[in-house]
């Protein structure tokens, strides 16, 4: 009897969760990129982190206040190019309205949820794959946040205080125990923290790799270096892709994981998916010195830079730009990653070994990806993963494939 058929558009790490939870419920499937190798966007170099307790979006009351502040000052995490789109502002608006506490703790809580879901997908997946966890640099570090401002104790607090109540283990520390957790610490900034959350159940994982070993052990057709252009429509539903090279490919089910590449896709079919690309940068090092270098993963909370340890190499990224999807690699900001590594880590890392890296976060306005189905019955979405893609994604596509379930019988049954 033949199988079920999807074919996923995207091959990031959300289109190779997919491919590989569609592939273990008995689906057929084709990833299709339009780049030559699996996990080449946005998941190529990202922060590393699998931060399942640190899920709080960026649309916050705090971060509205702090935005005209993070707007003018030098050397910003964040940075904005007005652009003349109607989509844009209206992100805008969409996001200064999911600024709401309300909106805040019921999407938190959304993606605690999602995120416990995908670490147990994770783990489950990886012990199917015997032997690669080392090569992914997989490894559960535990990740430090460091504070320089005392004053922000007592909010932080009360929200450990919450996502225990949530399922979340993590607890305030001082000072000193910064240091103790992470002794290459002692080094720099010790000085400067006020206090630190730890959590010690977080991960790190390369997210290409990652990608890349379940795109393989998913076995799905692999189409690389092809784009799709647009959707062949029979009636309400979509009958295949359009691609650059003219040809038709027939699917009986199509997934979107199209990152901030998504909105323009489905604009045809009438469909608003409101992805706004957010860029961001990162360095990865060699390690020189490993006694200097953090074992844990570290995130400096005041300038919203991440440092996560991946094998022989240091990862440290940061920045919040909304400039479109210009990738371009703008020479400060990567000086000032590298400030950051030399100023936290002195001496940890060859600096001239650095590779720069930009990619763009496919963010949606309150955080949440969208996940599910549309209103053509066989196009299903897995996007709009934001921040927290690598995060995500094997939870993702777990709900996708079970919400795609009732859709797998084999033909002929
Ligand atoms: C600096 C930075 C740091 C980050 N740090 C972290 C972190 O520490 N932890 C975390 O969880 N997340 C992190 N993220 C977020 C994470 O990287 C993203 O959420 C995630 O990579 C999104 O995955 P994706 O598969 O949706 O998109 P992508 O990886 O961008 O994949 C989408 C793919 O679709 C393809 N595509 C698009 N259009 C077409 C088309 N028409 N035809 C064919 N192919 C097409 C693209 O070529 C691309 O390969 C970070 C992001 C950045 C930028």
């Amino acid at each position: 009897m033949a199988r079920r058929h999807a074919c996923i558009v995207g091959a990031g790490i959300v289109g190779c969760a997919t491919a590989y939870a569609l592939a273990r419920d008995g689906w057929r499937v084709t990833l299709i990129d339009a780049l030559p190798a699996v996990g080449q966007g946005a998941s190529l170099a990202n922060g590393a982190q699998l931060s399942y307790s640190y899920v709080e979006p960026l649309a916050t009351p705090a971060a509205l206040r702090a935005m005209p502040g993070w707007l003018i000052a030098k050397g910003s995490p964040l940075r904005w190019r007005p652009r003349a789109e109607w989509a844009h502002w209206r992100w805008l608006l969409d996001f200064v309205r999911a600024c709401r506490p309300v909106q805040v703790r019921r999407t938190t809580e959304a993606l605690l949820t999602l995120s416990s879901l995908s670490r147990e997908t994770l783990h489950t997946w990886l012990a199917e794959m015997p032997g690669v966890a080392q090569a992914l640099h997989h490894a559960r570090p535990g990740k430090l946040v460091l504070y320089r401002d005392a004053a922000a104790r007592t909010a932080l607090q009360r929200q450990l205080v919450w996502q225990q109540a949530l399922g979340c283990r993590q607890r305030l520390v001082d000072r000193d125990d910064c240091v103790a957790l992470e002794p290459a610490l002692a080094a720099s900034m010790a000085e400067q923290i006020a206090f630190g959350v730890w959590t010690d159940s977080e991960e790190v994982i390369d997210g290409a790799r990652l990608s890349q070993a379940l795109a393989r052990a998913s076995g799905a057709e692999l189409r690389l270096g092809e784009q799709v252009v647009g959707f062949d429509r029979h009636g309400s539903r979509v009958g295949g892709l359009r691609m650059a090279s003219g040809e038709c490919i027939a699917a009986d089910h199509v997934v979107l994981a199209a990152g901030a590449a998504a909105p323009a896709l489905v604009r045809p079919l009438g469909l608003r998916l409101p992805i706004e690309p957010i860029k961001g940068y990162s360095l990865t090092l060699p390690v020189a010195d490993a006694a200097a270098a953090p074992q844990v993963s570290v995130t400096d909370a005041a300038r919203k830079i991440v440092f996560a340890r991946l094998g022989p190499t240091l990862r440290v990224a940061g920045f919040a730009e909304l400039v479109g999807s210009d990738l371009r690699l703008a020479f400060a900001r990567l000086q000032m990653l590298g400030d950051a590594v030399q100023q936290a880590f002195p001496g940890a890392c060859d600096l001239d070994g650095a590779q720069p890296w930009a990619g763009l976060r496919p963010a949606t306005p309150d955080g949440q990806p969208r996940i599910g189905p549309t209103p053509c019955p066989n196009l299903w979405l897995n996007v709009g993963h934001g921040a927290l893609g690598l995060t995500l994604a094997a939870g993702s596509a777990a709900r996708l494939a079970s919400l795609m379930r009732p859709a797998c019988a084999p033909i002929g049954r």
